[in-house]
């Protein structure tokens, strides 16, 4: 047993007092401040422990979002098309598919784009069917961080923003968040609001209210990895994939050998620029709130950089001859730790079966296989906790269980969630309602108005339901087929169709 210290405590320091307050200004939290904002709450405070906004997406150099598209429908849009419609402005920020290509099967554009990983649809979606583009943004990431600010800028009558702080624990009275208490360099403060948003990511805040929760129990998922993601620069993307399609034996000895040279899973992966590379990288069975683990893959994976970029050097001289370390992400690559038991937790039978949610706030296009990337319902319960009144968790602590997280927690779906939890929590306040008793007809009409696609509201184009029932949502492959008899429990167990 560990030995304690009894800390003395004080009176501490309310700093503010505001109506809705976000901790993590991540692609969950930023989404939720601005969504809040813009559906007319005007006392918003957004605390960031770091000094940037975007969190995995730009301090991580997760640079790249998958199936914002499926078949010539962009569903995901709202806040996460915006990044890139005011990005695309910026020469050089971003490399994608143009919204007005989505779906195309023309030939040349398949060809232009092949070599950028997830741009086209992966045979066709399984397939099944003919190759079609797929929208798949890649992005400069410090580009990003620049128009997280100026979006808060936008909104600075409404949010003030508080970077450099890190909420440490919720203020509570009885079952309900009534607050937070934060570090600062000024010391120990604390912050009341009607509503918290906790999008930190690691339930840092849900995790200390009594609301159910869970750690990730199976050490085999992408979830239960760890990264830092470095970049290499003076490289020539397209000379790679050449060499990868002329060669796929060596291609294939290069995708293990990356891996045994640095000791753990890695991957170069193609960014916004030709000559530049992402590495990513997969630190199995790690927990991202640990200390140790931290420390662990922040130094393991800088003590075999050098020796990765030798590698990729001498193995593929036309593409890497001129390689060197370009930057490093200046903050951890975490994917999943505790994850919130809420309402409704999401599970692999949501995508098999394309169940619908009354209370929808999300349908996004994903990576999941099972039903061909189609479009899956994410209903406002997998954000609302059990037994807290005052909080809302969006982002990648969602609730969802051991195999559907592995779909649900990139980038999208953290800004989905975020901003859906940012109007619901505005319109709680207005009402005077609470994050559990909000008016969820009247979220669901300003998510539309947001420019958030949602299933059977009047607001939504009509195109979009008919899409989904011309694919048959995604529900005709063998692997959808398999995998809805296993969900009945008539075939082999779920865990076959994770996909990392
Ligand atoms: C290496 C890697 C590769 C990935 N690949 C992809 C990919 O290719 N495409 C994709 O779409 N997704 C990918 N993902 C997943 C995706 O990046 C994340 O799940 C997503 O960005 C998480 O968003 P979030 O806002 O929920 O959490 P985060 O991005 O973690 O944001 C949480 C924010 O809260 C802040 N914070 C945390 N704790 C506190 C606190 N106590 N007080 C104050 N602030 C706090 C953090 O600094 C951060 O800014 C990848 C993830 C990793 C790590």
């Amino acid at each position: 047993m560990k030995e304690t210290y009894l800390e003395e405590r004080g009176s501490v320091e309310i700093y503010d007092c505001c109506d809705i307050l976000v901790v993590g200004s991540g692609a969950a939290g930023h989404s939720a401040a601005i969504a809040a904002a813009r559906a007319g709450c005007r006392n918003i405070v957004l605390m960031e422990r770091y000094g940037y906004s975007g969190g995995d997406a730009t301090g991580g150099y997760v640079i790249m979002v998958p199936n914002l598209s499926w078949y010539d429908k962009s569903f995901v849009r709202g806040l996460q098309e915006e990044w890139f419609t005011r990005l695309e402005k910026i020469p050089g920020a971003v490399r994608a598919p143009a919204l007005s290509d989505i779906g195309s099967q023309d030939p040349l554009l398949i060809d232009a784009w092949k070599a950028i990983h997830d741009c086209v649809s992966r045979g066709g979606y399984g397939g099944a069917k003919p190759s079609c583009l797929v929208r798949a943004v890649y992005f400069e990431p410090n580009q990003l961080k620049i128009e997280m600010d100026k979006m808060l800028l936008e909104h600075q009558d409404s949010i003030r923003v508080l970077y450099h702080c890190w909420g440490a624990k919720p203020m509570m009275e009885g079952n309900t968040v009534t607050g937070v208490f934060f570090e600062s360099k000024e010391g120990r403060k604390a912050i009341r609001a009607k509503i918290v948003i906790d999008a930190t990511g690691d339930g840092d805040l849900f995790s200390q209210t009594g609301a159910p929760f869970s750690s990730l129990a199976d050490g085999n998922t992408r979830s239960s990895t760890t990264a830092l993601v470095w970049r290499i620069g003076g490289i020539n993307w397209d000379l790679f994939e050449e060499w990868k399609r002329t060669r796929p034996q060596a291609a294939a000895a290069l995708r293990s050998q990356i891996s045994t040279v640095a000791g753990f899973r890695a991957m170069p992966l193609p960014t916004n620029q030709n000559d530049m590379c992402w590495i990513n990288n997969w630190h199995p069975d790690m927990d991202c709130t640990k200390i140790e683990d931290q420390t662990k893959t922040e130094m393991e994976t800088r003590a075999t950089m050098r020796d990765v970029l030798a590698y990729l050097k001498e193995a593929v001289p036309m593409a890497f001859r001129d390689a060197y370390l370009y930057d490093i992400a200046p903050q951890l690559g975490c994917r999943c730790s505790r994850r919130l038991k809420g309402e409704y937790i999401m599970t692999a039978n949501d995508f098999a079966f394309a169940k619908q949610h009354d209370d929808v706030i999300a349908w996004h296009s994903t990576i999941c296989q099972i039903n061909d990337c189609g479009p899956v319902e994410i209903p406002y319960r997998a954000i609302l906790p059990q037994k807290v009144d005052g909080l809302l968790c969006p982002g990648r602590h969602m609730s969802a269980d051991d195999v559907a997280i592995d779909w649900l927690n990139l980038i999208p779906q953290c800004v989905g969630t975020g901003q859906a939890a940012g109007v619901a929590a505005a319109v709680a306040v207005a009402d005077g309602t609470t994050a559990r008793t909000v008016d969820i007809r009247k979220v669901q009409d300003i998510l539309c108005d947001q420019d958030v696609p949602l299933p059977r509201n009047p607001k939504t184009d009509p195109s979009y339901t008919q899409c989904c029932e011309e694919h048959q949502y995604g529900l005709y492959t063998d692997l959808a087929k398999q995998a809805k008899a296993a969900a009945e429990g008539k075939g082999d167990d779920l865990s076959q169709y994770r996909q990392w």
